[in-house]
């Protein structure tokens, strides 16, 4: 069914052939890890730079970053990065990527106070950040930048507006139509009808939820959820959600005002965050609630909220180790509450999985999206919003961003329905260039594409990371540790074997082996009984045995853990 065709004139401002380029360097299909390179001649800027979270057989790696392989010879002709929203998946790889490149970092205020914390947390410079406001212009060579505003799960969210020599490009990442935001901000829908009525040439949109039909609901109905269990929980409530939604952090602090309970921040990544915002006027915390970890004690369970990071189950995570009986200042008890407002992208679908059936076997209280759709509402645009979007602005092309490729797929349907024919909409299915003039697109080669690994203590709670991609792990050894394990009591069920290859070679090697076995088998020691969380004993036998051969050797093997259980 065609029912609508957008009609307009498209005219080009300057002519003379040269082609602009646009480079996925994120990867296509990829939910994850947005990174968007333009290019028009010896002039480039990049659009985003974040990761994305392993599968889980990736293992001993904490998170996927861009291949950037293809700027390597052309840095000098790079002019700036613009981050358009504080989630991870956005910029996430700013601490590996940006210490190659050195060019300025350009977004909005809150984006910005979550870059420099992370850059800061890693050690990386900050004073290349640059705070712009919705409003401020940006000329990087031939590029001129303009921003808008728009709804999504994190403050300042922006599409951009990039008007290059061949036409002008609206970059819409995440976004959805939320006429009722919980921090106020509503998608600039009027400035997005301006540049269609002018002419754009190309749209590049956030298309993760183009296969569910209709609208996302407002993040609004989300409070309501959170107070009505509030109300049932004679324990301790514990929330967990992903740490840069500071809208739906702000609810449960609403929340937790009007119940008379005292909050505490839990997860380096939760107190990181949190306390950016805060700082930054982002968060609006009544005076005296919020109280530090060493003080939970005090105060009777049912006067607490517990908001903590970890909402996948990551390994290592600050939740992971409460459900594991194994935080230092959260016991998880059987009269909690605990509340999952996240939805896991697909990677993290068998983590969360572990969370759920780890917390579960506490026999607390346990409320998770997938068990209550009510308690998660989706920061992204339903099919109906996209098409909204797509007839505002009226591009002439269309380029679907952030899906894998079944929304891919979804959306090229969705865009068909508005008229738009095959050769208009780029659906990429390997990392090719595309070029775009005034009034043609190719479609150009697969460029060489590999994903990079950052593996080590990227993602938990210590801040040293390791970078490091295929050719370095076969470079620096390999470690493999064997371990018949009894998960039911969580005890060694047998002599644990350690093998390595291409680490250290000669009489050192058997001392080093030995002294790892040690470690090891003291890790088990510590464990308090009770069933064993197999992922969790991987990710912590990884972890010590990494820093000791570090300390021993300044070397970084790969660590392989084999969990046989007996
Ligand atoms: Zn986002």
């Amino acid at each position: 069914m065609k029912s609508f065709k957008p009609k307009f004139e498209y005219t080009s401002k300057t002519t003379g052939g040269q082609p602009l380029r646009l480079i996925p360097l994120g990867g296509v299909g990829d939910v994850t890890k947005n990174m968007y390179a333009y290019e028009y001649g010896n002039h480039i800027i990049i659009i985003d730079c974040g990761v994305s979270f392993p599968d889980d057989d990736m293992r001993g790696v904490d998170l996927v970053i861009p291949d950037i392989n293809y700027l390597r010879d052309k840095k000098q002709n790079i002019r700036g990065i613009i981050i358009t929203h504080g989630h991870d998946d956005h910029y996430g790889a700013l601490p590996y990527i940006w210490p190659e490149l050195g060019v300025p970092i350009y977004s909005q205020k809150l984006t910005c106070g979550l870059i420099r914390a992370k850059l800061a947390d890693n050690k990386v410079p900050t004073d290349r950040v640059k705070e712009l406001k919705i409003d401020d212009t940006l000329t990087l060579g031939v590029f001129k930048l303009s921003f808008y505003q728009v709804s999504h799960s994190v403050p300042d969210s922006t599409g951009i507006v990039i008007e290059t020599p061949v036409g002008t490009i609206i970059h819409q990442s995440d976004f959805k139509i939320d006429w009722s935001p919980v921090n106020g901000q509503v998608t600039d829908v009027g400035r997005v009808a301006e540049l269609g009525n002018k002419g754009v040439l190309l749209m590049t949109i956030d298309c993760l939820r183009s296969d569910r039909p209709g609208y996302t609901s407002s993040e609004k109905n989300i409070e309501p959820e959170f107070e009505a269990i509030a109300k049932q929980t004679t324990g301790k409530l514990v929330f967990t959600l992903i740490t840069s939604n500071i809208t739906r952090i702000q609810q449960a602090l609403n929340v937790a005002a009007k119940m008379g309970r005292k909050v505490c921040f839990v997860g380096r990544s939760m107190e990181n965050n949190t306390q950016v915002a805060r700082e930054l006027g982002y968060l609006d915390i009544p005076s005296g609630i919020v109280i530090a970890q060493e003080e939970l004690k005090r105060f009777a369970p049912n006067k607490l909220m517990v908001i903590m990071s970890g909402a996948f189950g990551q390994p290592g995570s600050a939740l992971m180790r409460a459900a594991n009986g194994e935080h230092k200042h959260v016991q998880i008890l059987k009269n909690d509450t605990v509340v999952v407002s996240a939805d896991p992208m697909p990677s993290a679908e068998m983590s969360q999985g572990v969370l759920i059936d780890n917390l579960s076997r506490i026999g607390c209280r346990l409320y998770y999206s997938a068990s209550d759709s009510a308690l998660h509402v989706s920061g992204h645009a339903a099919a109906e919003e996209i098409k909204l979007m797509i007839s505002l602005a009226k591009p002439k092309f269309l380029m679907p961003i952030g899906g894998g490729f079944k929304q891919i797929r979804a959306f090229g349907l969705l865009a068909a329905d508005l008229g738009y024919e095959e050769n208009e909409i780029i659906t990429l299915t390997e990392v090719q260039p595309v070029e775009i003039t005034s009034d043609k697109l190719k479609i150009l080669p697969p460029i060489p594409y590999q994903n990079v690994y950052v593996d080590g203590l990227g993602v938990g709670d210590v801040g040293s990371v390791v970078l490091r991609d295929r050719e370095h792990m076969s470079e620096e050894g390999v470690v493999v540790v064997v371990l018949p394990v009894d998960t039911q009591n969580g005890k060694l069920a047998g002599q644990p074997d350690i093998i390595s290859r291409g680490f250290v070679f000669g009489p050192d090697e058997t001392d080093l082996m030995g002294a790892a076995l040690e470690i090891v088998k003291s890790l088990f020691m510590e464990h308090k009984g009770g069933r064993l969380d197999v992922r969790y004993a991987r990710h912590e036998v990884e972890k010590h045995l990494e820093k000791f051969f570090f300390q021993e050797t300044k070397r970084k093997p790969l660590i392989l853990t084999v969990v046989m259980e007996a």
